[in-house]
């Protein structure tokens, strides 16, 4: 299908994510843009790589063909139906300029769920590997049409972060109208200039990254940020670029300096568990530990027992996911909880001993825990709960 190898570049698995104002128009789907988009992925291909997008624009490319505009500010459930309306209109560009490359595209439509049931999971992980293996590009799009909006991704850069982790890519490229990230906002501050690598994504970032960005797309600098802080955790290497630089996709995966703000992936790569309990999950409540039992889970990858907790706020039931905080307050953790909280609190401070027969005295077992680095961002409510909320503030 088009694809000569160069022997000389490892082979990369590349996610490529780009959004709804890169690709659509007043009009509707925006086919020159689709068709330079395209370009660089058959030119990735052309180098052997495998190559999956990850593309926004169901909605903005629906509502003119329903004679309605973003700023008419559709309730939900029309934004669903104009998705519906757009998605086939998206795909069918994509279809045909990715055949004018030699390329077949396969539609991949993507709900949370599909990340978060494991058998979902399993399934999704196996047909994208299998659409890779056949040559396909992967066109994946959240579901919007039969999301359930209360714990919708809403945008696709969380989405494309999952995706680089499910099919253990190499990069993740997300695209965007800036050359990445900046020191400050340029509308706002003519001084500002890109960050071109970051270590570790922190509170101080996320605060420079700010909120959502453009009109039509509902991702904004700080989502892109949250996208590449999850492939970090997954060890996948992320740039956030320009969608209209010359190059971007090449570039990037070849890492060429200044092609937009890197971030640097984590050494150690967060299985799809702890990924989906740290990253997807929302926390019904906060377990706060004593400083004992904050250190030994820090420093010894222990898991939590009756002993260590302190105080028990927000109500739960076992296999919910909540927040570990220490005596200060500061969440340092997440994890699921394998005891209510109405039980837990009859437990806080007890020694296993002292504990009733067949109570589990391990409250948060380590598998099911992850220490989180120490920022203020959204990662202990959990992504998805984080953004149906921001989505109804904004629209698309
Ligand atoms: N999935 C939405 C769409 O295709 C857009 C999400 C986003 O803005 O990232 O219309």
């Amino acid at each position: 299908m088009g694809e000569t190898r160069s022997r000389e570049q490892p082979v990369a698995t590349v996610v490529a994510k780009i959004g709804s104002s890169s690709v659509t128009g007043a009009h509707g789907v925006d086919v020159d843009a689709i068709a330079r988009f395209c370009a660089q992925v058959a030119g990735l291909r052309d180098q052997g790589h495998r190559v999956v997008t990850v593309t926004s624009g169901a909605i903005a490319a629906g509502l003119p063909a329903l004679g309605m505009t973003a700023a008419d500010g559709a309730d939900v459930v029309t934004l669903q139906a104009a998705s519906a309306v757009g998605q086939s209109r998206l795909m069918r560009v994509y279809d045909d300029v990715l055949g004018g490359h030699g390329l077949v595209g396969g539609q991949v439509l993507l709900t949370p769920l599909d990340f978060m049931v494991r058998h979902q999971y399993l399934h999704a992980r196996r047909t994208l590997a299998r659409l890779l293996d056949l040559g396909v590009v992967p066109v994946v799009n959240e579901n919007d049409a039969v999301a359930d909006d209360e714990i919708r991704f809403g945008d696709n850069d969380r989405i494309a972060a999952l995706v680089a982790h499910l099919v253990a890519a190499d990069v993740l490229v997300l695209l965007t109208d800036t050359p990445g990230l900046l020191t400050a906002d340029p509308r706002l501050d003519a001084g500002a200039s890109l960050i071109e690598e970051i270590l570790e994504v922190d509170a101080e970032l996320e605060a420079v990254a700010g909120g959502t960005g453009s009109a039509t797309g509902s991702g904004g600098m700080a989502s892109k940020l949250a996208a590449a802080r999850i492939a970090a955790w997954s060890g996948v290497r992320a740039v956030i670029a320009s969608a209209t630089r010359p190059n971007v996709l090449a570039d990037a995966v070849a890492g060429v300096t200044g092609v937009g703000t890197v971030v640097r992936p984590r050494a150690k790569r967060l299985g799809a568990r702890k990924l989906w309990i740290a990253f997807a999950v929302g926390a019904a409540g906060t377990v706060v530990v004593d400083e004992g039992a904050r250190r030994a889970l820090l420093e010894r990858n222990v898991s939590l027992l009756a002993a260590g907790v302190g105080e028990v706020r927000g109500t739960f039931r076992a296999d919910d996911a909540v927040e570990l905080a220490g005596p200060d307050g500061r969440v340092f953790a997440k994890g699921l909880v394998r005891v209510g909280s109405a039980a837990l609190a009859a437990m806080a401070g007890k020694r296993t001993s002292e504990l009733a027969e067949g109570v589990p005295h391990e409250v948060v077992h380590r598998d099911d825990l992850v220490v989180l680095p120490s920022t203020n961002g959204p990662q202990g409510r959990g992504y998805l709960a984080a953004t149906s909320s921001e989505k109804r503030s904004r629209r698309t």
